[in-house]
């Protein structure tokens, strides 16, 4: 049961959750898991497929335009519609809201990569028949969405028709009051081309703005070879009818190309006809084959075993399962917000990427995890440009949403503003290199990212008095903008500098030839390495003798502390029911802000770190689904097993119990990467060291057993957690290796277990 997640029961209450839970995507397309047949009347629907990274560009409207602000933003477009197919028995229509539903089960398997929906149905008129519909999205041929239907009629049944559907007329979905979820721009695809020739249906639509095209070429087929076939075109839709008679079951394949000009160049249509026809003799079951031969190797380097709670481990493995199905695996893509399962965020890539999501990719897939850096190094020179046009005269600035590299948030105090992604990526460059060892690629993309991200810091602090000082930033807190000297900010900006410092030298060492192509390229002088040293070492950390805390940012601490406690309900989260000033105005975090730092730079003490978390989680309400799991890795780190525990569980199960309530929206992907982060590390309290990687686990009471598995520089190491502490650590493929474990060293070789 852990391998799935299945719903046996309609609940009509539930469909728009359901569609997000159950999407299927491989990272470049997504299909949310919307019926075929659709729904009953009245019923909404966010019906949806995307490509990632496939947009459209929209005005932003504002009051006041002030200078610097973007005049445009990116959109993820809802794409041609592949997904409706219609069965009609003697003349009834199906659907699960009509007649009698005897028997229901949808499943999505997480071990072989389909969704599937078994249903026995009868008819307002009495007919009898099992339908099952699968679909997966093909992992081995990317541009891939197949499905497949059986329909087996259990009582007298004359006549079957099934209509299907390949709709280019299609729109985005809208909610004028989520400033989470787009408010307007729905319709930005116009249809070029819907044919049906040879067999096979062409569909093409054009963006508006951004000129993208997309098609969608499909096939169907019927295993009766008597069935009839009508072809009708209205619009930008074209619609296939086979007609036949139903004595015993009959099995329905569709199978839907996705091509795009984001991949495909000018030649949508002839790729999208090769594609096809490269996929044209495989069956359906055979495409599933391919399917489940990927998802074994995804999870043998990925899957987390727990002994004793079978809920979070389907919670677990749902969460993994979808971010595979969300991560971009090429040039041009990255990982939404809500991945290819929803539309909130408009497919935006934020810095949940690095901090939240790479890391798991880092240790599990380092493939997918060197595509994510290869694509934000796509992006520096349009964060170059925004530097510029933000009053920078060097470095980077990377935007604080985008899909290709432009700024597309309007709201500048909880958007550009937000400085530290600059120094998120870097961090993860950094990350990159401490766990790969891949020295190529710090010289060759790594330390250009560094230093343009150095001189960022360089630009927008100042040195007084010996400090080196950050000016009107905002932290990972949206509760807390445009503030002085913000903790996080400020530690992260100091390990960039000095990160950068460290490749220049390491170059300057190694590589003279490839440092001065660099240099020269970028214009950096020697003298510039000197000032980022400095204000590394000099950098302001703010701290509060008083509580003996590290402070948010110099008045965080001075600010009245909102009443949590006293807050109805129904109030939160705070930013859907209070001026953003308000929120400004009191000591309140959305989310994990000084309690981040200290876990991703691992460099203050205890004591310290324990105080301030005491702190900060009292003030903060986790309205962002970013914190709960850096909660729980900081207990763990704390020795507060249970409070680990607890936290860890509210990441698990996020979407799947809908706890944020807008799932709807899309699935909370950041959240579903800190589920893996709560387990790496913080009950297996892993970091990653410039002297090697560090283990101090230690398994919660309630569970009996932890497996997992992790790739180091080339080796794949299963760590296994038991009670009493007992923890044994096995190198499965690849050389041996020295870590540490609870403070003592211990050596690692292939094949051999060691249990500590
Ligand atoms: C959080 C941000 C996050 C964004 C996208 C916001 O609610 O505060 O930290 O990047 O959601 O997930």
């Amino acid at each position: 049961m852990t391998w799935k997640l299945t719903r046996t029961e309609l609940n009509t209450d539930d469909l728009l959750v359901n569609e997000s839970l159950f999407a299927t995507g491989n990272g470049y397309i997504g299909v949310r898991g919307n019926f075929e047949e659709g729904y009953g009347e009245g019923q909404t629907s966010i019906r949806g497929t995307y490509l990632n990274a496939f947009h459209d560009i929209t005005g932003i409207e504002y009051g006041e335009k002030l200078h610097g602000f973007p005049d445009t933003q990116q959109k993820l477009l809802n794409v041609i519609d592949g997904q409706t197919l219609e069965i009609y028995l003697d003349g009834e229509k199906f659907s699960l809201f009509d007649g009698e539903v005897i028997d229901y089960e949808q499943t999505l398997h997480f071990d072989r990569g389909i969704s599937e929906r078994l249903v026995h149905w009868r008819s307002p008129e009495g007919k009898e028949v099992r339908i099952s519909f699968r679909r997966l999205v093909s992992f081995t041929v990317k541009e891939l969405f197949a499905l497949q239907i059986r329909i087996e009629p259990l009582s007298e049944i004359n006549e079957a028709r099934i209509v299907s559907t390949i709709n280019g007329d299609v729109s985005n979905f809208t909610d004028p009051n989520d400033p989470r979820v787009a408010s307007g721009h729905a319709k930005r695809l116009e249809v070029l081309k819907a044919e049906h020739e040879n067999g096979q249906t062409t569909v093409i639509d054009r963006t508006l703005e951004s000129e993208l095209e997309v098609a969608c070429t499909a096939q169907t087929q019927v295993s009766l070879q008597d069935a009839e076939k009508e072809v009708l075109k209205e619009g930008g839709k074209i619609t296939e009818t086979y007609t036949l008679p139903l004595k015993e079951a009959v099995n329905f394949t569709k199978k839907n190309v996705y091509t795009d000009t984001l991949r495909h160049g000018t030649r949508v249509e002839e790729e999208g006809a090769r594609v096809l026809d490269e996929v044209a003799a495989k069956s359906f079951g055979e495409l599933a084959g391919d399917q489940k031969a990927y998802m074994d190797a995804f999870w043998k380097t990925t899957d987390i075993q727990i002994k004793g709670d079978d809920d979070l481990q389907e919670g677990l493995r749902f969460n993994l399962f979808h971010l595979l199905q969300s991560v971009g695996k090429d040039s041009v893509s990255n990982i939404a917000a809500k991945g290819l399962s929803g539309e909130g965020y408009e497919g935006h890539y934020f810095w949940d990427t690095e901090i939240y999501m790479f890391p798991v990719f880092l240790m599990s897939n380092p493939d997918f995890a060197k595509n994510l850096l290869m694509h934000r190094y796509s992006l520096l020179d349009a964060a170059r440009e925004r530097a510029k046009e933000v009053g920078h005269d060097k470095g980077a600035l990377f935007p604080w949403r985008t899909i290709t590299g432009n700024e597309c948030s309007a709201f500048f105090p909880a958007g550009t503003a937000q400085y530290h992604i600059s120094a998120d990526i870097a961090y993860s460059f950094i990350q990159y290199y401490l766990v790969t060892k891949d020295e190529a690629f710090l010289r060759d993309y790594g330390a250009e990212v560094l230093f343009e991200t150095a001189r960022l810091w360089l630009d927008t602090g100042h040195f007084q008095n010996g400090q080196f000082r950050i000016d009107d930033v905002t932290g990972p807190d949206e509760y807390t903008c445009i503030v002085n000297n913000n903790y996080y900010t400020n530690a992260m900006a100091k390990h960039n500098l000095a990160w950068a410092v460290k490749a220049y030298r390491k170059l300057e060492e190694e590589d003279e030839g490839a440092l001065s192509k660099l240099a020269e390229k970028l214009g950096l002088t020697g003298d510039e390495t000197d000032d980022w040293a400095l204000a590394a070492e000099q950098m302001y950390l703010p701290y509060d003798e008083e509580r003996g805390i590290h402070a948010q940012d110099d008045t965080f601490l001075n600010k009245k502390v909102w009443d949590l406690d006293n807050t109805p309900k129904e109030k939160f989260p705070l930013l859907l029911n209070y001026h953003p000033l308000t929120l400004y105005r009191y000591q309140v975090c959305k989310q994990a802000d000084t309690i981040l730092a200290h876990f991703l730079l691992d460099e203050q003490d205890l004591e310290t770190v324990r105080r301030s978390y005491e702190y900060y989680e009292k003030v903060t309400t986790h309205d962002s689904s970013l914190s709960y799991c850096v909660f729980s890795i900081m207990a763990s780190r704390l020795g507060d097993g249970e409070k680990a525990y607890r936290y860890f569980n509210k990441t698990a199960r996020l979407d799947l119990d809908n706890t944020h309530g807008n799932t709807k929206d899309g699935l909370h992907m950041a959240n579903m990467g800190g589920t893996w982060l709560a387990i790496v590390y913080g009950f297996a309290g892993v970091r990653v060291k410039e002297d090697g990687l560090v283990f101090n686990p230690s398994l919660p009471e309630q569970w009996s057993g932890l497996t997992f598995r992790m790739q180091y520089q080339g080796s794949l190491v299963e760590v296994e957690l038991g009670e009493q502490d007992r923890t044994s650590y096995t190198v499965v493929e690849g050389g041996g290796l020295s870590v540490s474990h609870k403070g003592e060293p211990i050596e690692l070789k292939q094949g051999e277990k060691v249990t500590l």
